[in-house]
This record gives structure tokens, C-alpha cells and sequence, in this order.
């Protein structure tokens, strides 16, 4: 069973990425960056947004964290929305995201992906 927590960009979510709905497919169909859990149930544990501009990721998944063991809903994997990715490579968005995947490695020990839907 993996265990997984998204970060999205709080600009597009539900905004020009509408209700998660492509994340929610990708999940069911193992497609894009969920392809590496086809062999194993996935469960996502939660969906977070970023803070907001600059990126304030970081107290973000702390928050996540504590909220996370106190309800017994721990999770293993940080994946950064693909919505994130177009953020930072189409937009202006501040967020080094190479540097602050080893930064919430470092910091919370979490396995970090860049990416989720392919769409
Ligand atoms: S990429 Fe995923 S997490 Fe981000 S807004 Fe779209 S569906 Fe939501
Ligand atoms: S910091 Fe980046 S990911 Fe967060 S809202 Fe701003 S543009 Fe989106």
C-alpha cells in the first residue's frame, strides 16, 4: 500500500485545474507519475495547497504532518502536482521545486516526486 500527500499550485487548483478531477483520474488509471504504483494499492491520504505565493510549502507539510499523526493517517510519498510543474516552468512561480524536494527530504524524511497527471 502506498501512502501519498499531493502539493498543488493554490493558483490553478480548482481554478484552471478544476475540482482535481485530473488527479483523481490519474490515480484510478495509474497514468502519468502514478504509473510507478500500477502494482499496489494507492491511497491518497491528502491534498494540499501550496500557501500560496512565494511557495510556503514547507510550514504547509508541517501542519500536514502533525495533522497526519494525530488522526493515524501518516503517508510516505510528497508528490508535486503537475499543476505545480506548469507553475514553475510556464509561469513565474517562485518555487525552486529540485531544491525544496531535498529541503521536505531532509526535513520530514517523505519521498518526493515532481509531478502527478500527464494531461
Ligand atoms: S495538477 Fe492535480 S493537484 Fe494540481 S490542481 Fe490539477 S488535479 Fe489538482
Ligand atoms: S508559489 Fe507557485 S505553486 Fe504556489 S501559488 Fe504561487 S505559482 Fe502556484
Amino acid at each position: 500500500m502506498a501512502r501519498i500527500m499531493i502539493v498543488s499550485c493554490r493558483k490553478i487548483r480548482d481554478v484552471l485545474c478544476v475540482a482535481c478531477m485530473k488527479c483523481f483520474k490519474g490515480i484510478d488509471e495509474r497514468a502519468g507519475k502514478f504509473e510507478r504504483y500500477k502494482d499496489e494499492p494507492l491511497e491518497l491520504v491528502a491534498l494540499a495547497e501550496c500557501g500560496d505565493c512565494p511557495g510556503l510549502v514547507m510550514p504547509k507539510l508541517a501542519l500536514v504532518n502533525t495533522l497526519a499523526k494525530s488522526m493515524g493517517r501518516d503517508y510516505d510519498v510528497v508528490h508535486f502536482g503537475t499543476c505545480v510543474v506548469k507553475a514553475t516552468t510556464t509561469a513565474a512561480c517562485p518555487i525552486d521545486i529540485t531544491d525544496l524536494a531535498e529541503k521536505i527530504k531532509m526535513a520530514f524524511g517523505k519521498e518526493v516526486v515532481i509531478g502527478t497527471h500527464p494531461w
